[in-house]
């Protein structure tokens, strides 16, 4: 039988920043290096486009794959093959993990505390920490509390550039644990609540005749799906295509949105119930750091999407963000799929059909005056050309529903 592991609680802090920017959490002593990194990303809130290294003893662990082979003779050592605990044993102990060598966030990795795992409790989890972490490449600590100083001050001369390029929705003193363990690959660890009950789970599944899959996470940085232009790469896999649509559907649904608040948009979730594809709508909402967390509530599938600000999926900058401009239209959710196969004309149009929200009562379009003027061109233009008698009469219907809260 295998060994439980000791669970280690870990306090992350970043270093040469005050007020402290920190993280509590805790993890299986025997996770490796190359997934503790990962653990780190997601718990601090960083986007995982660069290089990392941790430093313990003299050595250095980082990924194979990110150095040359002729620097593991200099000292480097594979963090894919080293556990936490061959670095990290004795209580306040600590080691150095360092993220991205060009702003060279550099971290200390503090063990606080070493007990056996809960029974039932999943791992790794966050327990407590303090503000949001800095956004990606914001050029160090310097170049953070740059930032930090003119977001504080609307008069600066570079208050809006800086607040167009954090986004809407970033704010530095803001950190939520809960938000953290979402994101979290969890899992019990050892005893009879955890693989015990699982293979049991598995057993039942199997004998079931429709096994339902695990819910999964998705963690997507968009900047990774598109090319060095920001444009869609050619030549890929359907299923690229497939998944790039999936989530650019997702962040144009929250980029659509003023507010942070949590909606029920009109994307289908793509995840598996059964052995048929889920097809429950997503709730989407906007968190610190620019990240989009999206769910599905009849599959458990969820996801977060960063690096989506200023991408080709982006609406942020056609959205009517004043609320005396703005008019709500409720249409079917079979208008509204018509909508979204044949509008295709600009961002503004855009924002009112990717960011509908659905309701038990119909799916609701809002958004600005020009924006549902040009809509209402557009949907006449569709009307005249429409291939069936039936395509034209829905988007007869939807012109009418449209113009009668508009010009009325
Ligand atoms: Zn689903």
């Amino acid at each position: 039988m295998a060994i439980t592991p000791d669970i280690y609680q870990l306090k992350i802090s970043l270093n040469h920043i005050k007020p402290a920017i920190w993280r509590s959490f805790q993890v299986r002593s025997d996770v490796k290096l190359s997934k503790l990194h990962e653990i780190i990303q997601i718990v601090m809130g960083w986007e995982n486009y660069h290089l990392y290294s941790f430093h313990a003893g003299g050595s250095t662990y980082t990924d194979r794959a990110s150095v040359e082979d002729d620097m593991y003779g200099m000292g480097y050592r594979d963090g894919l093959k080293v556990k936490l605990s061959e670095v990290l044993s004795d209580v306040g102990d600590s080691i150095i993990y360092r993220y991205d060598f060009g702003d060279d966030w550099e971290h200390t990795l503090k063990l606080e505390k070493i007990f056996a795992p809960l029974p039932g409790e999943k791992y790794p989890v966050c327990i407590d920490g303090a503000r949001a972490c800095p956004p990606e490449d914001c050029g160090g600590i310097p170049g953070y509390e740059d930032l930090l100083r003119v977001l504080a001050d609307p008069n600066d001369e570079e208050y809006e550039e800086m607040r167009s390029w954090v986004g809407p929705h970033f704010s530095p003193e803001k950190f939520d644990p809960e938000i953290v363990n979402i994101g979290l690959p969890r899992r019990v660890v050892g005893g009879a609540g955890g693989d015990a009950a699982r293979t049991g789970a598995k057993k039942k599944a199997r004998a079931h005749p429709e096994p339902s899959a695990e819910p999964r996470t998705y963690i997507t940085n968009m900047m990774h799906f598109l090319n060095e232009d920001g444009l869609v790469p050619m030549g890929q896999p359907d299923e690229f295509y497939a998944m790039l649509n999936y989530f650019g559907d997702i962040v144009k649904a929250a980029s659509s949105h003023p507010t942070d608040a949590r909606f029920c948009s009109t994307v289908v979730c793509r995840g598996e119930s059964g052995r048929r594809r889920c097809g429950s709508y997503l709730t989407i909402a906007h968190q610190p750091g620019n990240t989009i967390h999206w769910q599905c509530s009849e599959c458990g599938d969820q996801g977060f999407i960063s690096s989506w600000l200023g991408t080709i999926y982006d609406l942020n900058e056609a959205v009517e963000r004043d609320p005396t401009q703005r008019v709500s239209v409720v249409i079917t959710p079979d208008e509204h799929r018509l909508l979204k196969q044949a509008i295709t004309t600009s961002q503004k149009e855009d924002t009112i059909i990717s960011g509908a929200v659905s309701t038990p009562d119909g799916v609701i379009l809002s958004g600005g005056l020009d924006g549902f003027d040009l809509l209402l061109g557009s949907i006449a233009f569709n009307a005249n050309h429409a291939k069936t008698a039936k395509c034209q009469k829905t988007m007869d219907k939807v012109y009418e529903k449209i113009a009668s809260v508009v010009e009325g």
